[in-house]
């Protein structure tokens, strides 16, 4: 048996729809954009939708919109997946990493004042593997400062902070639909905000910088094209539909995992906070640092494919490292938690004879791993 890491959850209903787009004659900027839009800003509370062919794009768009540039400072999370930081050197602004929490790994509200000087401008807190961060400290620290919030939410659809739907305390918020996400559109992301002037501006960026009621070739800005198709879009509505039921099962999944896991020597569980639903994007584990890589070996090589997440963190990429000459030591939590992390096969159709494959596995890894230790302490 090969368990893999991730699996698209798409059915007949996804199928069908997008067949519908490509039999009709509209297939960019048209109705079903539109209603992809307005599902997914009514999912998640929020008065306003934009669709875009990336959270990436997502992310650059709204740093933009915000009028973030040269010589700005921006509060970002060195654990996290590298876009949530580039978005702030596409526009020549100077990402500022605060270190996290160890349990949640989202970035630690008590160190973010100390990172605050004149030229911050705005915060990007990530709601890491689908827990929110702790939006309501982050929400006051930023209204004292006077900063922007931009809620990286591309791995937390539909999570929620004190019963309030994370992606919906910032300014704005990005999602991400790449197939490893909680839902997909192959690729894609969504904007969503409550600020009509943000959401006028971000429409008109995604659309090389049209304004609303002008002409096909009247630009009134710098833009790009970062529109999603129709049948992109198509997909997105049928899979925005069926999200409540995709974190619904994840949720089961990872409380199974946890059950499953429970009494195995030497790994940590994931933690949720109380003020938390966790929405589950990936189920990581934590062991040992010196053990991670080889037990990895062993899970991969027993049809378990499981992976270092996030490794290495993101001032320790090799750009970042030498623009910024970040070392080691700089942001000690991140760091040790991106050496012991790892996370395991997890997707929305995954199989309860799936998850004891996966633990009984595991259990044989770590049983190897202690043999091969002891072995080396008696040569
Ligand atoms: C997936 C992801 C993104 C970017 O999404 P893409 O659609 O792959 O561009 C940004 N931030 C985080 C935290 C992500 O996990």
């Amino acid at each position: 048996m090969l368990v893999p890491l991730s699996q698209p959850f798409v059915g007949e209903e996804e199928i069908q729809a997008v067949i519908e787009v490509m039999r009709s004659s509209q297939l960019a900027l048209g109705p079903q954009t539109e209603a992809f839009e307005q599902a997914f800003a009514e999912a998640h509370g929020a008065k306003y939708a934009i669709a875009v062919n990336s959270g990436t794009s997502g992310l650059h768009v709204v740093v933009r919109a915000l009028g973030i540039g040269e010589g700005d400072e921006v509060i970002s999370s060195p654990f996290s997946f590298i876009a949530s930081s580039n978005c702030v050197l596409f526009e020549k602004a100077t990402p500022v990493f605060v270190d996290v929490l160890d349990d949640t790994f989202n970035i630690d509200p008590d160190k973010i004042e100390a990172a605050i000087t004149p030229r911050t401008k705005a915060i990007i807190p990530v709601h890491v593997f689908g827990q929110s961060a702790d939006m309501d400290r982050i929400m006051e620290i930023a209204r004292k400062h006077n900063l922007k919030v931009i809620e990286d939410a591309c791995e937390s659809p539909l999570a929620k902070h004190n019963g309030k739907m994370a992606g919906t305390f910032g300014d704005c918020a990005v999602y991400g639909f790449y197939p490893n996400k909680q839902m997909t559109t192959g690729e894609g992301g969504m904007i969503i905000t409550n600020d009509e002037e943000l959401y006028k501006m971000c429409r008109s960026l995604r659309n090389q910088g049209r304004g609303d009621s002008m002409q096909w070739l009247s630009h009134t800005r710098l833009g790009y094209n970062y529109r999603i198709s129709e049948m992109t879009a198509a997909m997105g509505l049928v899979q925005t539909q069926k999200l409540p039921h995709i974190i619904s099962k994840r949720q089961e999944l990872a409380a199974k995992y946890d059950e499953l896991f429970r009494d195995i020597p030497g790994i940590k569980l994931p933690v949720t906070k109380p003020e938390n639903e966790h929405t589950w994007f990936v189920y990581a584990l934590r062991i040992a640092a010196e053990k991670r890589d080889a037990l990895l070996k062993k899970l991969n090589e027993k049809g378990v494919q499981s992976k270092a997440y996030f490794f290495p963190c993101i001032h320790m990429q090799e750009f970042y490292v030498e623009s910024f000459g970040y070392k080691y030591g700089d942001f000690p939590i991140a760091e040790q938690i991106s050496h012991e992390s790892f996370v395991l096969p997890f997707f929305t159709q995954m199989t309860d004879e799936q998850m004891l494959f996966v633990k009984e596995k595991l259990e044989e890894g770590l049983r190897e791993l202690e043999d091969e230790r002891i072995r080396e302490l008696e040569n």
